[in-house]
């Protein structure tokens, strides 16, 4: 033990060494300034004689202070500076990738160190990291699998969780696991970073844990709402169908089509009513309510493209940062400026997007500094709320919105809508412009929908549906899933535990006394959920993984089949031309794909895409997370190095089909053939209609008694996205638990995949089963 104490020692004096000479070369002192002048470096001291007295500490301050790339590096150099460099090993979780990846490569460039030397990184599928990395910034993901593992986090020793404001699932599970932890390693320290104040909220939970705040310093910044920037900009909104430009988002497209004609028309003219009025302020609170709820997505590229037009020609310098919904808006609106004489035109503008899954050589030029005369615009999601920062910023342009699941355990019905963002949310977005200078944020909404907003986010886990995160617990091993959530910050509901246990076992995660199964282990190391998760496994065992990744993939992305309004009928025929009477629109995603990877080895995708009503740069997402799955699949054990094999069966559209049923199920209709007509009734919302673009949709009757779903979506009714037709067979046999007595039996054989990873040819043999049983329906 001393040898190995000595080696550290030694190895902790070199690296103080090198820390040292960094600080004082000419770079390192440059850099060094910079830091002090951080609001807080102020704070250091305090902060580090707080950490070193208390187990868990908590911090809040302004984005931009200094949180994420100043304090485990204060933790860092004083470990270092003591000689203790090699002793230590601290991590920082942050929620999404992309800022893991920028924290990590900013704070080398501070140390004046490649990434993966004493600064390294982890998200999934990804990383740089070394033997002699000693702050790691990792998704909170990463910690929470790492903690799969070891439960003890042995050899860490300290843990920052940064953006806990953001009250991500991932998050308040980590606070749940990390309070179990600390009583069994009281050397552990926990430092919890959040960027607004809400720190009392999590003070309490740690029992009283100290608080510390930075107090920042930002220019101000005047906020415009709707009605000044149609002053300011000239804008008119004159109808309806003028601000209805934002229409382009496919999914409020959807939302509206789903409407009753007489609720349009009602919105319609309760909008066209209002918006002729000069002030917003004289709305009823009804009418209000009704433009909060049916106005969102309607402000306009338009609006934001006169928007940046107005700050392009009569403001001051600066970068202006636009947040949008999401990658589909965000593109959509990237192609409009570039058509657009002056924004477009890269002398003038260096147009800019940022997003979750950009890639890095992409990420980097957010950061820098445009060429003189040039302005620089960020196209960005909420991503760059928080968690980037921007030095440069001066306008900021909100559209008010952000996507996120909301989840209604009645109905158990996921829906991922954009949504109005909360005050804390628009003040935060509102701050980004004032970092180095006074700044402008053009809030696209009436000030009256912002005095209707909540004022903090719900937090994730009392909105998303809990499968995922309850097979986590489960194979953390660490108690009932009901006492384990009932220990969270904010507790969801009861209903939505029992619900998300009841999906585990209907699909066979879980056998009935809540015991995690084979499947269900598995499922736990695939980072997808667990529907697709299972699809996934099926597809491998049963050698058809090909067409099973293209439907996977499709299904985590979105639907690449695009439907311009005013070309609905066009664009379904195209799509109908995929679906050769099959009866199934994963069946036609997957031969849309497979035309589209043709097309493009021939280098005429563009034009395939075009022709077919495809959006090419969804395919392009599909294409690369196919290449994900995979590399996770072989990964954790489920693929065979060679991978033909893996594709043996691929061609048996009817064993497809039945993958397919195994992964959506419970996702499921009965089909009802009356004269002429057909309906559609799920297990637990009676009547459902089928969404408009789905090839099932085309047809007078179907030929199967049962249509498996991806996706319902509520709106007034409840849609049915995706649909793909199957047999009672195999219903029966690849549906789950639905079958008592002898039939279970295999069932249970089904579900007890690892046999199949023993014996591939017991795959075949139920196959024949299937065959067997086809037969015996029909007699
Ligand atoms: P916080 O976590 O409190 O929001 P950060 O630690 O992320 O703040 O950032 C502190 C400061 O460091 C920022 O205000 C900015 O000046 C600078 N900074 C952070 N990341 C970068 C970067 N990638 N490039 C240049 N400067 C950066
Ligand atoms: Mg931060």
């Amino acid at each position: 033990r001393s040898v190995m104490e000595k080696i550290l020692q030694r190895k902790s004096s070199r690296m103080r060494n090198a820390q040292r000479a960094w600080q004082e070369s000419p770079e390192g002192v440059k850099m060094v300034k910079f830091r002090t002048s951080l609001p807080a470096y102020k704070e250091k001291d305090r902060l580090l004689a707080s950490i070193a007295r208390n187990q868990v500490l908590v911090i809040s301050g302004e984005t931009g202070c200094g949180k994420t790339t100043q304090l485990p590096q204060y933790v860092l150099e004083s470990e270092i500076e003591t000689g203790r460099g090699a002793f230590c090993n601290i991590i920082c979780t942050q929620p999404r990738r992309i800022s893991a990846m920028a924290v990590s490569e900013r704070v080398s460039m501070e140390r004046g160190e490649n990434l993966g030397e004493t600064v390294g990184y982890k998200v999934r599928l990804e990383g740089m990291k070394g033997k002699n990395t000693h702050l790691l910034f990792c998704t909170s993901g990463i910690l929470l699998r790492r903690l799969l593992g070891d439960r003890n986090l042995n050899g860490v020793t300290h843990v920052f969780v940064d953006e806990i404001h953001e009250r991500g699932m991932n998050e308040d599970f980590l606070l749940i696991v990390l309070k179990d932890l600390l009583p069994r390693r009281r050397d552990l320290r926990l430092i919890l970073m959040s960027a607004t104040l809400n720190a009392e909220l999590f003070s309490n939970f740690f029992g009283g844990a100290p608080t510390i705040h930075i107090p920042g310093f930002t220019y101000p910044v005047r906020a415009h709402f709707l009605e000044d920037i149609l002053e300011i900009t000239g804008y008119k909104l004159t109808s309806f169908n003028q601000i209805d430009d934002y229409g382009q988002d496919k999914l409020w497209k959807t939302q509206r089509q789903l409407l009753p004609r007489k609720r349009k028309n009602q919105i319609t003219a309760l909008v066209e009513d209002t918006l002729k009025k000069s002030t917003f302020e004289s709305y009823s609170s009804k009418a209000r309510d009704s433009l909060a709820n049916w106005t969102p997505d309607c402000i306009g590229f338009n609006l934001i493209e006169a928007v940046l037009c107005h700050i392009c020609r009569k403001e001051r310098p600066g970068a202006a940062l636009v947040f949008m919904t999401g990658w589909d808006d965000i593109n959509c609106l990237r192609d409009q400026l570039k058509a657009h004489p002056l924004l477009g035109d890269p002398n003038r503008v260096l147009l800019l997007t940022c997003h979750g899954s950009m890639a890095t050589s992409e990420q980097k030029l957010i950061f820098e500094k445009p060429p003189p005369n040039v302005r620089k615009i960020v196209l960005a999601t909420n991503m760059a709320e928080a968690s980037i920062t921007i030095n440069d910023i001066v306008f900021v342009v909100d559209c008010g919105k952000a996507k996120e699941t909301t989840y209604d355990a009645l109905n158990n019905t996921p829906c991922l809508l954009p949504s109005w963002i909360s005050k804390a949310s628009a003040r935060q977005r509102k701050g980004r412009a004032g970092r180095v200078q006074p700044g402008e944020c053009y809030h696209l909404y009436p000030r009256c929908v912002y005095d209707a907003f909540a004022d903090y986010q719900l937090p994730e886990l009392l909105r998303t549906p809990l499968n995922s995160l309850c097979l986590q617990i489960k194979s953390l091993q660490i108690g009932t899933i009901g006492e384990f959530l009932s220990a969270a910050l904010q507790p969801p509901e009861a209903l939505a535990v029992q619900n998300a246990v009841e999906f585990l076992k209907m699909i066979g995660a879980l056998d009935e006394g809540e015991n995690l199964t084979n499947l269900g282990r598995y499922l736990s190391m695939l980072p997808v959920d667990p529907k697709l998760g299972k699809m996934l496994i099926m597809g491998a065992v049963f050698r058809c993984l090909d067409p099973v990744l293209t439907v996977v993939s499709g299904l985590s992305v979105r639907d690449p089949f695009l439907l311009p309004q005013d070309k609905k009928d066009l664009a379904g025929t195209a799509k109908s031309r995929f679906s050769a009477k099959d009866y199934s629109d994963h069946m036609a995603l997957v031969r849309a794909y497979e035309g589209w990877k043709d097309a493009e080895r021939e280098g005429s995708g563009y034009d395939y895409c075009w022709r077919n009503f495809l959006s090419a740069q969804t395919l392009q997402a599909i294409h690369s997370l196919r290449k994900q799955f995979n590399f996770i699949l072989k990964d954790v054990g489920l693929l065979d190095a060679d991978s033909n094999t893996s594709n043996s069966l691929s061609h048996n559209q009817s064993l497809v089909r039945a993958i397919i049923c195994s992964g959506l199920f419970p996702g499921i209709a009965s089909v009802v053939h009356r004269e002429k007509s057909m309906s559609f009734k799920t297990m637990d919302d009676g009547q459902v209609l089928l969404y408009a673009n789905s090839v099932n949709a085309k047809y007078q009757t179907i030929p199967y008694p049962w249509l498996v779903f991806g996706e319902k979506v509520k709106v007034n009714t409840v849609f049915i996205r995706d649909s793909t037709g199957v047999s009672d067979s195999i219903l029966l046999l690849f549906g789950g638990n639905l079958l008592k007595g002898e039939m279970a039996g295999h069932l249970k054989m089904l579900n007890g995949y690892i046999d199949f990873f023993m014996d591939p040819s017991l795959a075949e043999c139920y196959w024949n089963l299937k065959e067997e049983l086809d037969k015996l329906v029909q007699k």
